[in-house]
Formats: structure tokens, C-alpha cells, sequence
């Protein structure tokens, strides 16, 4: 069987190291916000090429507390992807602001950054995009809007650690960035986590305080702040799992560009990418009008797919108030789009095994 994302065998790599490191831990008996958070944080932030880093305890809580952060609620408009991953939008919903929504290109899967300005009204405080799939977002346009319009940019990076736009990894891409560490994701731990990255200190002093009770030291508080930490367990993980996120993602990229070189069937549109190193291929994608008749057919031969995502937001029952709107694009990608395994640890042979069975496909 080909798994579509083998978490076992992912993480069993630095099964010695782990388990040295859980065991120190508990020889210590120090379990929140010590020297693994904050060595773990300031390495990935130095990783990104950013000043700041703040563990959280996942992606959501990240973008929710960038966006708290910034002093954005009741009134503010934020402008995000229409086919992102529902977390994006929920934490907008969740700061009291008004999510709205913008086409996908139909080529990138990203922001059709040609389409944002028409978005813009004088209520837009900020653009979040999304480097979905691990595909960087262009970011030229997006400052440049950003700048005319004295607008905020924010990053969700939850599918993209590690991803360049032209010489700079996403996470000092922007005002500020958000991360999750599910374990899914390209650098991910044994359970929640998730990181705020920013080079703007205010903001990083108000994420931490915002995080831990709104204390900004102990037993004084200045905000009416939440519980959102990364633990120490976690933070060890993740520290260990960070020096080798390159070698995964260059792996990501060779079994992504066999697949693109390999796989010929004209029934599947594969996806494109501009740069070798903007993408790091947390999903690797097709799309294709027989959807499940082809995710069964792989199925029947031992083949893992996944569809990322089967309903796009405005058509969530979360969203009622949405649902007479149309963003064409993100529905075709929605309606079209399905994921094949990838991951750093597949085979030579279990990427031939999907190739053969893709092109073996008649429909
Ligand atoms: C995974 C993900 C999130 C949420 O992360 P959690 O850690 O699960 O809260 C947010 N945005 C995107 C694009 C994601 O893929």
C-alpha cells in the first residue's frame, strides 16, 4: 500500500533523538515555557529570516492572535483567499472582522494577485495570503497594494515552512506570520503547535503577552489575553525536526518533479510552479474532471489520495450568510482538485507505483 502520509515513519527517523530528548525533560521536570521554546523559537525565527518568534499552541490560535495583535476587530475588513483552508477565515470571523474573500488563480491555486485591488474598500485593514499547497504567493503586487493603501500584510504559512519568494523564506514576507506544527504539515510535532514570526518587536511584545494570560511578566496583566503556548515537549521536537525541514523539502521537490515529469495522461491537469525553491510541496495536487472515479481507481490499487478541500468556505453551512455568493475559480478548484501521496519518506518504487497507475488510467 502506498500511505498518502506515513506520520510513523516520518517521525521514527529521530526516534533516538526524541526519546533522549523526552527523557532529559522529565529528568528536568520543566514542561512550559523553558530553554526548548525558547531555543526552538529563536532558531526558527533566525530559520525564516525574522527578528521574532512566539510558540503557540496551533496554527488557528496564530493567525487569530496576529491579527488581535494588530488592534483589527468589529468594522475591519480583511481580504483572504477564497479557497484557503477554513482556519484562515475562521480566525478572522473569530476577531470580529469581516472576512472577504478573493478569487484564486486557477494556475498558482494562489491569490490572483491581478484581482485584489477591486477588493479594496476604506474599511480594508490588512491582505492575508495564503501560501497554500507550499507554493510561495508573488508578493511584488501584494506590497505594492499594501503600500498605496496603507494596508497591513499578514502570511498564513501553515502548508509552506521553509518555501522562498525570489531570495526570502515566507514568514519575513510580511507584517507578520502565522504557523501551525500539526503533524501533517512539512515541519510539524506530536500533536498541536503553532508559531507567530514577525520582525516588528511591538507586535511580537503583544503576541506573547496576548498568549500568556495578557501577562506581560508574571502576575501583571495589561490585556485580556488567553492560554496559547507551545510546550516544551513539543518545542524539543520541532528543534530536532527543524535541521532537517531543507533535506525534506528538497526531497518533496525531486519525487514533485518526477511526478511532473513523469506523469503524461490528459485527463489530470498537474500543478505549476514558477521557481524551483517557492514551493515545497506540502500536498502535491491534480485536478481532473473524474474525481472519484479516480481517487476510487487509485484506491483499488493500494493508492492514498486525499482531497484538499472538497467544499470551499462560502459553501461551509458556517458561512450561511455566504452561500448566494460565487468565486467560480475556487469552485472549479474545489470541484476538480485531489491530492496523490507525498511525503519525504516515499520510496523510489512507491512513486513509480502511483506514476503507473496514474498513466495507466484511461478514464
Ligand atoms: C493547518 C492549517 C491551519 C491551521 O493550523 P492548526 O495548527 O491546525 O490550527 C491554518 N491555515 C492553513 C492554510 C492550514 O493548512
Amino acid at each position: 500500500m502506498v500511505s498518502f502520509l506515513d506520520l510513523s515513519k516520518v517521525n521514527n527517523r529521530f526516534r533516538n533523538e526524541i526519546d533522549a530528548k523526552f527523557k532529559e525533560i522529565l529528568d528536568k521536570g520543566w514542561y512550559l515555557q523553558g530553554e526548548e521554546n525558547a531555543r526552538f523559537t529563536q532558531d526558527f525565527a533566525a530559520y525564516c529570516g525574522a527578528k521574532y518568534c512566539v510558540g503557540v499552541a496551533n496554527g488557528l490560535d496564530a493567525l487569530s492572535l496576529l491579527i488581535r495583535a494588530s488592534d483589527f476587530g468589529p468594522g475591519d475588513e480583511i481580504i483572504v483567499p477564497a479557497n484557503t483552508y477554513i482556519a484562515t477565515i475562521l480566525a478572522i470571523s473569530q476577531q470580529g472582522c469581516t472576512p472577504v474573500l478573493a478569487e484564486p488563480s486557477l494556475e498558482t491555486y494562489n491569490l490572483d494577485v491581478d484581482r485584489l485591488e477591486a477588493l479594496i474598500t476604506p474599511k480594508t485593514r490588512a491582505i492575508m495570503v495564503v501560501h497554500l499547497y507550499g507554493q510561495a504567493v508573488q508578493m511584488q503586487k501584494v506590497w505594492e497594494l499594501a503600500e498605496k493603501y496603507q494596508l497591513k500584510v499578514f502570511e498564513d504559512c501553515a502548508q509552506a515552512h521553509g518555501a522562498y519568494y525570489e531570495d526570502r523564506r515566507v514568514g519575513s514576507l510580511s507584517d507578520g506570520a502565522a504557523f501551525s506544527f500539526y503533524p501533517g504539515k512539512n515541519l510539524g510535532c506530536l500533536g498541536d503547535g503553532g508559531a507567530v514570526v514577525t520582525n516588528d518587536e511591538a507586535l511580537y511584545e503583544k503576541v506573547k503577552a496576548l498568549a500568556n494570560y495578557g501577562s506581560d511578566y508574571k502576575y501583571h496583566h495589561i490585556y485580556k489575553g488567553v492560554n496559547s503556548r507551545l510546550d516544551e515537549l513539543q518545542a524539543a521536537v520541532l528543534e530536532i525536526k527543524l535541521k532537517h525541514l531543507d533535506e525534506d523539502n528538497q526531497r518533496r521537490r525531486e519525487i514533485a518533479s518526477f511526478y511532473r515529469h513523469e506523469i503524461h495522461n490528459p485527463l489530470l491537469i498537474l500543478p505549476k510552479t514558477y521557481a524551483e525553491k517557492s514551493h515545497v510541496w506540502h500536498v502535491f495536487t491534480l485536478r481532473t474532471e473524474q474525481r472519484d472515479r479516480l481517487c476510487a481507481y487509485l484506491n483499488e490499487r493500494g493508492i492514498q489520495t486525499n482531497i484538499h478541500y472538497p467544499i470551499p468556505p462560502h459553501q461551509q453551512l458556517a458561512y450561511q450568510e455566504w452561500q448566494h455568493l460565487h468565486y467560480p475559480n475556487s469552485e472549479e478548484i474545489h470541484r476538480t482538485i485531489m491530492s496523490i501521496p507525498m511525503s519525504p519518506v516515499l520510496t523510489e518504487q512507491e512513486i513509480v507505483q502511483v506514476v503507473d497507475a496514474l498513466n495507466a488510467y484511461q478514464g
